[in-house]
């Protein structure tokens, strides 16, 4: 399986690290190897320089397709969940000025983590989803859908073009504004609408 993972895809998150707007979605890739399980330590690769977590929902596909019609896209996913995209930041700033490629920042050894899904249909209010992480029982990353600049079935079709999705791929659709550092003795947890699917505690 892989990790495909939307870059700068809410506008107050773009504003916070100084980029500008994207007129197409930014795509990278994580590793198989980058996967670490709800509930399991992430433990600080301490020779990368300060991590920031990056909230994000996630979609787990469920079929294999390729140049998948956006009118169609709905129907490789029926179950949407909560994710971190930890990102080594200096690395990445590191690696971006020298327009080198960001996987060395993006991809290490744990840096997706997976929380628990849930039905697409038991989500209410589809159009607007709103999710929250709390660090150390502070929030501290808050979203909402409706400020996606690229909708989940507009990247589907997009990335697809691309590279073909096979069943178990997990896409992260891009994280909103309050991304920050953690340190040994935190711990995150994430909620979507109301509801805990992810808890990371960092060593
Ligand atoms: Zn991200």
């Amino acid at each position: 399986m892989k990790f495909i993972c939307v870059g700068r895809n809410y506008a107050e998150h773009v504003k916070e690290l100084g980029n500008k707007l994207e007129e197409k979605p930014l795509i990278f890739l994580k590793p198989e190897s980058a996967l670490l399980q709800n509930g399991k330590i992430f433990v600080l690769p301490e020779h990368l320089g300060s991590i920031h977590h990056e909230l994000e929902i996630i979609l787990k596909i469920n079929r294999n397709g390729k140049c998948i019609d956006r009118e169609f896209a709905h129907k490789y996913y029926d179950e949407i969940g909560l994710g971190i995209d930890f990102t080594a930041r200096e690395l990445q700033n590191e690696l971006k000025g020298k327009g080198h490629p960001w996987e060395l920042a993006k991809g290490f050894d744990q840096s997706a983590v997976v929380g628990n899904f849930i039905p697409k249909e038991e989500i209410n209010n589809p159009q607007n989803i709103h999710f929250n992480l709390l660090k150390n029982d502070i929030q501290v990353q808050e979203g909402f859908t409706k400020d996606l600049m690229f909708q989940f079935d507009y990247l589907i079709h997009y990335i697809s073009q691309y590279f073909t999705l096979k069943m178990g791929d997990i896409i992260f659709t891009g994280t909103p504004s309050g991304v920050g550092p953690v340190q040994s003795g935190d711990e995150l947890v994430g909620f979507l609408e109301g509801r805990e699917l992810l808890r990371t505690p960092i060593r």
